[in-house]
């Protein structure tokens, strides 16, 4: 993902229309809160272990067979944990250095047929530069992604699995979606860089398994969900475009006693998965770091090569899951 320039924002608006489970901090937290109510059940030792396997394969750029390996894990995983359909959305799409990239969209299901259902959404492809490194000679190596890509798709995993132990009243897709960060490094000049980004989530919404009777009511978007003392504001495209869903996701974690990990204030704009579903007409809110304490955008570990594991946070992943669980138990047909 990327952070847009606030010049762009009115154009886009314009176009757009053993382990330690249950609740954890939230629980613990929860009795503070003005308005209680019960967190779901979380294990954040088994969220860290689906990231800690993601990141094993190695870096998962698009077509590399680590990427691919990957693939089929969390297929079988996401069988493993009940869900009554998994199929994988197979495409292509021409990237901004003129490669053919292919695209594998992982989509589960539970309750298939009910027509009352919500999407959550993270995308598993990692960068194949880490253009933000420090050191400049470094560059061009792949990242580990391991808050870029594995800790949302651990929390969408856990979630999956929570799902499989408690059924929902509602319909879910979970939505893994591939070739989002392949956008083009800063140091390349190409014309409309935005556009480069979120090529996976772009040929989902242009071919979405949904009729006017399915579609999915709202969704929520978890990316950079791992990292140490993060902070989630209030995403502005989110905030503006997807207001209901947003505005759900930061009273949820009030509720939970967690409004230090969700600050009651907008963020930046950022280009990310949850606009090409937007532009299609579901709202979808991104929960995301941004306004970092010490960088004022993303963690300073973004598309850099400490982007690893030794920097993920089980606690914050916990804090992202229970929200969205909570979330979706409480979400009636
Ligand atoms: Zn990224």
């Amino acid at each position: 993902m990327n952070t847009l320039l606030t010049h762009i924002i009115p154009l886009m608006v314009a176009l757009a229309m053993a382990c330690s489970c249950s609740g954890g901090s939230a629980q613990a937290a929860s009795e503070a809160a003005p308005a209680k109510m019960e967190a779901a059940a979380f294990c954040a030792d088994s969220a860290m272990e689906y990231a800690r396997r993601q990141v094993a394969f190695g870096p998962r750029t698009p077509g590399s067979a680590a990427h691919d390996a990957c693939r089929d894990y969390l297929v079988a995983q996401l069988r493993t944990f009940g869900a009554d359909t998994v199929i994988v959305q197979s495409g292509s799409a021409v990237a901004w250095d003129g490669k053919t990239l292919p695209i594998s969209n992982i989509l589960a299901q539970y309750n298939p047929t009910t027509t009352a259902r919500v999407i959550l959404l993270a995308h598993y492809d990692t960068r194949p530069w880490a253009d933000r490194e420090p050191d400049e000679a470094r560059r061009n190596t792949p990242i580990d992604g391991a808050n870029d890509g594995a800790s949302g798709v651990a929390v969408l995993l856990e979630i999956a699995r929570q799902l499989n132990l408690k059924a929902p009243e509602i319909g879910v897709d979970i939505l893994l979606t591939d070739v989002e960060d392949y956008g083009a490094p800063d140091w390349e000049q190409v014309d409309n860089q935005e556009a480069t980004w979120c090529l996976g989530a772009d040929y989902f919404a242009a071919h979405m398994p949904y009729t006017t009777a399915n579609r999915p009511r709202f969704g929520i978007l978890l990316d950079m969900v791992g990292g140490r003392n993060a902070r989630f504001h209030r995403e502005y495209l989110s905030s503006r475009l997807a207001q209901s869903v947003t505005a759900k996701v930061w009273a949820m974690a009030k509720r939970l006693g967690l409004d230090n990990r969700f600050i009651q204030s907008e963020g930046n704009a950022i280009t990310d998965d949850h606009m090409p579903l937007i532009r299609r007409g579901i709202p979808v809110c991104n929960i995301i770091e941004n306004n970092a304490a010490d960088t004022g955008t993303f963690p300073a570990t973004w598309h850099t090569l400490s982007d690893n594991i030794a920097n993920l946070d089980p606690a914050t992943m916990t804090d992202a899951g229970v929200v969205v669980l909570t979330i979706v138990y409480n979400e009636k047909p």
